[in-house]
């Protein structure tokens, strides 16, 4: 077993139950690499795009994801701990994907308020047309995450960083030290999770000689001042590519950013 200190935990994963997953990733297929990686607990949290649409095959997202239990009771005792969530959908005036009478399903949440892709492509009223405009919803939208009922344990996807926006230096670097202190002391004070997400080591903005971005790291070291819970997600879709080495490089960002595992989120032993 690797050395991780804190990264032994990567709640942010998706199988072929998500539409972008790979088809040929089940839950089974992480765990070879689990020891490897330095990880004791994963949690799979597939896509939850809506409550009254049709996923696949003619269920809902509800039914189609939560085939992920029956694949996790599959599992036996594999040696790694592996709890199922999701990943919520939620969008500024429409229901979360996550309905309260469904969230007895889950472990926990992760709570998605920063799809920008879904914002053009699925709610296309929005005027996105430049960086300020985009920060202003992004913002918008990570209030809403903290403020949305649940009683599950629950955390923020990817917090306040716009996915595949064309604009993402820009939008993240323009975010005021007083704006990150507002959303993360209610996400605190909500006890909402903080994510060390992947999209510390894309390359949506730039990268250090440590191959980490210094723009979000300066947002989640705010997370750290506000004095937030964290947990790690590699946002990995296909076992083992985007699985293998993530959590070297989430391990690092947590370092660097203060986080030690007291500050550490563990929804499976809260439930
Ligand atoms: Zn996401
Ligand atoms: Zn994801």
């Amino acid at each position: 077993m690797k050395e991780n200190r804190l990264c032994t935990a990567d709640l942010h994963l998706h199988t072929n139950l998500s539409k972008c997953g790979d088809r040929n990733t089940y839950v089974a297929s992480f765990i070879p690499y689990c020891e490897r990686e330095g990880l004791s607990v994963i949690g799979i949290s597939n896509h939850l795009y809506a409550t009254d649409v049709d996923g696949i095959n003619g269920r809902t997202y509800l039914q189609h994801i939560l085939q992920g239990r029956d694949e996790i009771n599959a599992l036996g005792d594999c040696g790694v701990k592996v709890i199922l969530g999701c990943e919520v959908e939620i969008f500024w005036g429409y229901e979360p994907g996550l309905r309260r009478q469904d969230e007895h399903n889950f472990d926990y949440a992760l709570l998605a308020p920063s799809h920008f892709f879904n914002w053009m492509n699925i709610y296309g009223s929005m005027d996105l047309s430049s960086a300020d405009k985009v920060r202003d919803l992004l913002l918008k939208q990570f209030e809403r995450a903290c403020l949305t009922p649940y009683d599950i344990p629950v955390g923020i996807a990817h917090p306040l960083y716009p996915i595949c926006c064309p604009w993402e230096q820009e939008v993240v670097d323009g975010i005021t030290d007083e704006q990150l202190s507002d959303c993360f002391s209610l996400a605190a004070e909500r006890g909402r999770s903080i994510e060390i997400h992947a999209c510390l080591y894309r390359n949506g903005t730039q990268l250090d000689e440590e191959g980490l971005s210094p723009s979000y790291l300066r947002v989640l070291a705010a997370a750290r001042k506000c004095g937030c819970r964290f947990h790690f997600g590699s946002d990995a879709h296909l076992a083992p590519l985007s699985f293998v080495g993530a959590h070297e490089r989430l391990e690092r960002a947590a370092q660097r950013i203060g986080v030690t595992a007291d500050h550490l989120w563990r929804p499976w032993e809260e439930k």
